[in-house]
């Protein structure tokens, strides 16, 4: 039987149009939630990813900036402007936009950011509430996957996850926040030596990798709910890591690309760009 699948384009919707209640209520007490992205240089994927997330706050009502800066700006002047940021009280998120050029270190500029406007959950305050159970921005893919999986009904605690890939921003949050759902969780990574094995196990398998490919029809239990997080372009189109036509054939609940865990992404940083508009 064809696998049920989530389309994150439509959960994203509906979050989206809870937030714009949100967004009502607090305009009602004279409050505009305010995002600024910090973007440097020309690399086309992230001016696009960009574009996407002025849309969505434009979309959404809120108060929207883009500091467009040339790839030559240097790390000092990053930091003044987020400073600048920090103190303005029009901002209640602020974004840099990954990856940076060479010159400018991701730490710095991610430590700089004030921890209660840190709307991509990435400030190690962030990160160590999250792991610890403390309030804290959750970052804005593993949450969306978390509210995908959710809201299509699917039930995690006790269940087996298996996530591929161990990055700060993807596979490692994405663990953990399954672990705090109560699922038991297998991480596997590019040394994992038989990831067929491990994947076969996964009642929710979760794959963050960047290789169109990585997941095949024989590397999943029938049955599973397959989340694919990867972003890749082959032949100029865009697909995921799991092959989904044949996945389909095997899976439960399977998530497609494009219009899978994309939508759901930028909505959960609209999410907490009005969340800390509520807190200030
Ligand atoms: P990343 O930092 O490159 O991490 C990739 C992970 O995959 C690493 O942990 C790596 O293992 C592991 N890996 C690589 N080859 C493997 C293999 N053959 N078998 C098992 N594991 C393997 O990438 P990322 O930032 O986490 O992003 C992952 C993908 O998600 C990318 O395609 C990215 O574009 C996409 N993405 C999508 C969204 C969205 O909103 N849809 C958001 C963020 C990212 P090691 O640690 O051992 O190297």
């Amino acid at each position: 039987m064809a696998a049920q699948v989530i389309s994150g384009k439509e959960i994203a919707a509906q979050i989206r149009a809870e937030l714009k209640s949100e967004v009502e209520k607090l305009a009602a007490r004279g409050i505009q939630p305010g995002l600024a992205v910090i973007l440097v240089g020309d690399d086309p994927a992230s001016h696009s990813y960009v574009k996407g997330k002025e849309k969505a706050a434009v979309e959404l009502n809120f108060h929207s900036e883009v500091h467009r800066l040339p790839e030559s700006v240097s790390e000092q002047d990053v930091l003044a402007l987020i400073g600048k940021l920090n103190e303005d009280p029009k901002i209640h998120g602020i974004l840099v936009q990954l990856p940076l050029p060479r010159h400018i270190s991701e730490k710095a500029v991610i430590q700089a950011i004030d921890p209660e406007k840190d709307v991509d959950g990435f400030h190690p305050q962030n990160v160590g509430n999250m792991y610890i159970g403390l309030p804290a921005f959750l970052p804005c893919t593993p949450h969306g996957v978390i509210q995908m999986l959710k809201r299509s009904g699917v039930e995690i605690a006790g269940k087996h996850a298996v996530v591929i890939g161990r990055s700060n921003i993807v596979g490692k949050p994405m663990a953990q926040l399954l672990l705090s759902e109560n699922a038991t969780v297998t991480i596997c990574h590019s040394r994992t030596p038989d990831l067929a094995a491990m994947t076969k196990q996964a009642d929710i398998l979760v794959a963050a990798v960047g290789r169109a490919g990585t997941v095949r029809a024989d590397m999943v239990k029938p049955g599973a709910v397959v989340i694919d997080v990867g972003v890749n372009r082959v032949d100029g189109k865009l697909v995921g890591d799991c092959l989904f036509d044949e996945l389909s054939e095997v899976a439960g609940m399977i998530t497609p690309v494009p219009g899978g865990v994309g939508p759901m992404t930028i909505t959960m940083l609209m999410y907490n760009t009005v969340e800390s508009a509520k807190r200030h």
